[in-house]
């Protein structure tokens, strides 16, 4: 809907006396809207100024009631003062909360480093104590295969000592050990006839007290070769 606005030049009217803007729809009589004057009114711009004093007014309104809601947020955190007292307290022993259950973790944590301590520690120890039975279960085997080694070992065969086990009182050794006291043929079955010098030695495989094949040493313990003869 379009209006005309205008104000009343009728010196007796109230609405001049006012300086009222009328807003008349475009549709009725441009006319004061006094029923006691009624004569044509001038016409002038809408009210912006009107309108900006509405907005203001509303701008103003706007602050109080922001004034107010600020005024009572204010006095609401004055009277919260009383309230953020107990709620210190409440932070206070939520602190004292924490605090003691930190000391409970610590103290835990304690109990549990020792339970932990002691873990290890007896791991460590039952660790010890295997290393220490495996070392008596070595020390224990040990000795046995040197024992019979030692008692069955050694044979003399005049031009040279064995050194091994013994079948039947003839070497019989996959790793038994033959030095010469004087120079003599290796092995009567050797096909080459090698004869080793007094202080060298053969290390190897012997049966039925031959050998079958090894390592020929000399005194300096240097290689002088491999027999290879067979069974
Ligand atoms: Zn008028």
């Amino acid at each position: 809907m379009r209006y005309r606005y205008g104000i009343c030049l009728n010196d007796n009217c109230e609405k001049c006396k006012t300086k009222e803007v009328q807003e008349i729809p475009s549709r009725k009589d441009f006319v004061c809207q006094n029923p006691e004057c009624g004569k044509p009114l001038r016409e002038c711009p809408p009210p912006k100024k009107g309108g900006n004093k509405k907005l203001l007014l509303a701008l103003i309104a706007a602050i109080i009631v922001l004034g107010g809601i600020a005024a009572l947020v204010f006095s609401g955190g004055g009277k919260s003062k009383g309230a953020v007292e107990p709620a210190v307290a409440v932070v206070d022993s939520d602190s004292i909360r924490a605090v003691r259950l930190a000391e409970e973790n610590r103290r835990l944590q304690d109990s549990l480093q020792a339970v932990t301590d002691s873990l290890a520690r007896a791991a460590d120890e039952a660790l010890i104590a295997e290393e220490q039975a495996k070392e008596k279960a070595q020390a224990q085997s040990a000795p046995k295969p040197a024992a019979p080694r030692a008692s069955s070992g050694n044979k003399d065969l005049g031009y040279a000592v064995f050194k091994g086990t013994l079948k039947n009182g003839q070497p019989e050794d996959v790793n038994g050990r033959l030095v010469f006291k004087s120079s003599h043929l290796i092995d009567s079955r050797d096909p080459k006839s090698r004869v080793a010098d007094a202080g060298d030695y053969v290390i190897g495989e012997f049966s039925e007290g031959h050998l079958v094949q090894g390592i020929w040493y000399g005194a300096d313990n240097t290689v002088k070769g491999s027999i290879i003869i067979g069974k």
